[in-house]
């Protein structure tokens, strides 16, 4: 029988149900932890109440980044970085399919044991429904974004409960923070992390609005994705694609639609996963791998022979664009769609391309969060904003707020 003393802290804690208040407040991201019962571990683990991506690269990766290298500030510590493609792309994945590849080969070589991913519920396919995995037909259930905030943790105590010793978590960046402060309470012998990068996620009802706002079909839409052609890429059921320039966005409908989380979020790249594959740092149609350790090499290896690669290029110069964004976002302006379309082809032709269109999105993004940040959260400021996106934040001249 198991005495009072010998059960683990965290397992005495309640999880708090979906309902309740969350102790980072209107900050939580929704990452599932809270619904659990490591919620004991909240205050060192949740990415909105204490930020450690310097503390957490060093035990993840056996380092944090150097921050006089530009690759290493922007895109976090690394050990190589490529465009890469499926040879055969997976039908209906986000973008060809590698992130699911990855787990599926896991799984059938006996790697890992189960996949932390997340399915979308029957009646709503963008409502997210995470689960554990244990096969490779439940991963490829899981494959496209769930463009809404998830509680990938949630299925953290099945995890200890199932006696699961060696697992694939896949997550972004506010997910992949709990859990790498909670990974040794787990019982696991080996985690391997494969993020994506996130921003600028929405709850459901946020995702409604900005459909409603944006698309012209709104209840067809199936995926989207903002694109390195400055334009929002809507498919819908049909095979068709509606484009809507960035700059023709009603920036001043949209402005509430993020997430707050989201709106104070610096871990755009995912710092801390062992192996990253998102799109923005590769050319128009070729997704961007970050392998940031050991791990995250073994788990690219398994698929390399499935994939076409490239080098990472870099073009342009961002720099003038992310200063001008700054007062339009502020004011909210808004682009007539003739003149959107206009700027939107202008920008593409002499634009930032490969990693500099990479370097244009975590800048325009980190210097809004930062004001978002000073302006609703002062007293948070200092602590909550990491020293890499200080100085990245530092290169602009921001309004008085
Ligand atoms: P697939 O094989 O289709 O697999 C997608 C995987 O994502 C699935 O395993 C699923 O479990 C997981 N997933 C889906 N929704 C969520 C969610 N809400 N939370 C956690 N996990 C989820 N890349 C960029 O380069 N720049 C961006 O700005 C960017 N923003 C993103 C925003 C969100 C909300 C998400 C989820 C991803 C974002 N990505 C971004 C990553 C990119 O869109 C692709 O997910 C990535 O390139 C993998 O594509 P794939 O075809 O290999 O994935």
């Amino acid at each position: 029988m198991t005495s009072a003393h010998s059960i683990p802290k965290h397992k005495k804690a309640k999880a708090l149900k979906s309902s309740s208040p969350r102790p980072a407040k209107e900050l939580c991201s929704e990452c599932g932890l809270c619904d659990t019962y490591y919620i004991h571990y909240v205050k060192e683990a949740c990415a909105f109440l204490n930020q450690q991506i310097a503390e957490l690269e060093q035990q993840a990766h056996g380092g944090s980044r150097n921050l006089d290298s530009e690759d290493d500030l922007y895109f976090g510590v690394h050990q190589n970085m490529m465009a890469a493609r499926k040879k055969q792309p997976i039908p209906g994945a986000q973008w060809t399919g590698i992130v699911s590849t990855i787990a599926c080969e896991m799984l059938e070589r006996g790697i890992v044991e189960g996949v932390v991913c997340v399915q979308n519920t029957k009646e709503d396919r963008f409502q997210p429904m995470p689960i554990v995995a244990r096969t490779p037909e439940e991963v490829l259930a899981a494959r496209v974004n769930k463009p809404t905030l998830s509680p990938n943790l949630s299925v953290l105590e099945q995890i200890e409960h199932s006696g699961m010793k060696r697992l694939l978590a896949i997550g972004v960046g506010c997910q992949i923070q709990a859990l790498r402060s909670v990974q040794d309470k787990l019982g696991l012998e080996k985690l391997y992390v494969l993020g994506t990068p996130c921003v600028d996620n929405v709850t459901r009802a946020g995702l409604q609005k900005f459909l409603e706002t944006t698309s012209k079909s709104p209840d067809t839409v199936v995926h989207y994705e903002f694109m390195q052609d400055f334009k929002v890429h809507f498919k819908h059921e049909d095979g068709s694609v509606e484009k809507v320039p960035f700059f023709g966005l009603n920036t001043k409908k949209l402005k509430d639609v993020f997430a707050p989380s989201c709106l104070s979020c610096f871990d755009y790249v995912n710092s801390l996963a062992d192996l990253v594959v998102g799109y923005m740092g590769a050319p128009f149609g070729w997704q961007w791998i970050v392998v940031r350790n050991d791990t995250g090499q073994e788990m690219l290896d398994l698929v390399m022979d499935k994939l076409d690669t490239e080098p990472v290029m870099s073009r342009g110069d961002r720099h003038q664009a992310v200063q001008q964004s700054i007062p339009a976002y502020e004011k909210g302006v808004t682009l007539p769609m003739w003149a959107a379309k206009l700027m939107g082809v202008a920008i593409e032709k002499i634009g930032p391309k490969g990693l500099e269109y990479a370097r244009f999105s975590i800048d325009s993004h980190f210097t809004r969060n930062y004001l978002y940040v000073k302006r609703h959260h002062p007293e948070k400021l200092e602590a909550h904003v990491p020293e890499f996106a200080k100085r990245i934040v530092s290169q602009y001249k921001l309004p008085e707020v």
